[in-house]
């Protein structure tokens, strides 16, 4: 084994170096990650352009990988061992909270590094932090005791495993947070992967219509998603979206309105309100926005609309993403669209958002 760990360090906004860390000494509660796949997401394009700390980090949130080195407690404790393949949940909590208590990881302020200057969180946390290696774009990640693991199903590829955040992120925000179901109608809005695996988990929820919007370059992505069971798609610059929306759903609008766009402004949420059914939508938001001017807050109470908000993935849903990854009903493979190796982490995360081909962005740190 090696000495020394190579990873890609964000230095500063849209830098990144590659630096060299010690290996590691893994406590006996704690074990090393052999990085596999480290997927990328448009939150890593957000973070690599505008970073929101200044100390250098080793970014890669999405993680799946060989466990490398175990302790004995951990073993004993995780019923894991070397050489087993896990996802890696970038929730790192305390496992004494509600919400850690309750499998909701995501919500404990030990991982909430916007509150909680002390937080770990894999992707987010300073080098600085002993042992330094808490990111998936290097060639391993340290462990800690209270990392939140996923045995990953054997006939998965770790390059298919690594879908498993988006996946888990359309279990939870479509089917656990706005209950999409059988004969659901569902609006999603955006066709990147995260759009796409909302796509997935109403298709296989029993969802009977199933709508996405796009712009102009996302024409390869609108062409997936309908492979993957949208009953209609709509190019936001050809046709009126309202229109096409009830259009397809006789009028009535949908049950659900899913916001899975980057940097469109104020325009999804007032068309999500817009598009939902006369009396009692859910309108799931990003909350990418710190203000709104003109908010409809009459309309929401109006329409008697919930609002939930996409706060990534509790422990359930990250097991079912990983069950449905196994499903033959689904050709996950248009997903995975594009990979990279670890000295193209720079080029790899401008790829994501970039061309209308690319859906999904792979970093595979040992090519
Ligand atoms: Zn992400
Ligand atoms: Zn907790």
């Amino acid at each position: 084994m090696v000495e020394t760990v190579t990873a890609a360090v964000r230095v500063g906004a849209n830098k990144t170096e590659f630096r060299e860390f010690q290996m590691p000494d893994v406590p006996e509660d704690c074990a090393l990650l052999k990085v596999e796949v480290a997927g990328i997401c448009g939150t890593d394009v957000k973070f690599y352009s505008k970073p929101p700390i200044a100390d250098p980090v080793i970014m890669g949130h999405e993680n799946i990988g060989v466990i490398a080195k175990a302790g004995k407690t951990f073993q004993q404790r995780r019923g894991l061992k070397e050489g087993d393949r896990v996802f890696a949940e970038h929730y790192v909590g305390c496992w004494n909270c509600d919400h850690c208590q309750s499998g909701d990881f995501r919500l404990c302020i030990a991982t909430d590094w916007r509150r909680n200057p002390d937080a770990i969180r894999f992707g987010y946390t300073s080098t600085e932090k002993e042992p330094h290696l808490y990111g998936g774009f290097s060639q391993y990640m340290f462990l800690p005791w209270n990392s939140v693991l996923h045995k990953v199903p054997d006939v998965l590829t770790a390059e298919l495993a690594g879908i498993v955040t988006p996946m888990a992120n359309g279990i939870q925000w479509a089917l656990f947070d706005c209950n999409v179901g059988f004969l659901s109608k569902v609006l999603v809005q955006g066709p990147g992967q995260q759009g796409l695996s909302q796509v997935v988990a109403c298709k296989q929820a029993g969802a009977s219509t199933i709508i996405v919007t796009g712009t102009s370059r996302d024409g390869p992505r609108l062409e997936v998603a309908k492979m993957l069971g949208a009953t209609r798609v709509i190019n936001v610059d050809e046709e009126d979206p309202l229109d096409a929306i009830l259009d397809e759903t006789g009028g009535f609008g949908v049950d659900v309105a899913l916001d899975c766009t980057a940097g469109a402004g104020t325009i999804p949420t007032l068309l999500g309100i817009e598009a939902l059914k006369r009396k009692g939508g859910t309108l799931l938001i990003q909350g990418e926005l710190t203000e709104f001017p003109s908010f409809p807050f009459a309309k929401i109470a109006n329409k008697y609309i919930t609002i939930k908000s996409a706060r990534g993935h509790n422990f359930e849903s990250c097991e079912q993403a990983l069950e449905l990854l196994t499903s033959k009903d689904f050709d996950f493979s248009k997903i995975t669209s594009h990979r990279f190796g670890l000295s193209d982490t720079h080029e790899a995360i401008k790829a994501v958002g970039g061309s209308g081909e690319v859906i999904h962005v792979s970093l595979l740190p040992w090519e």
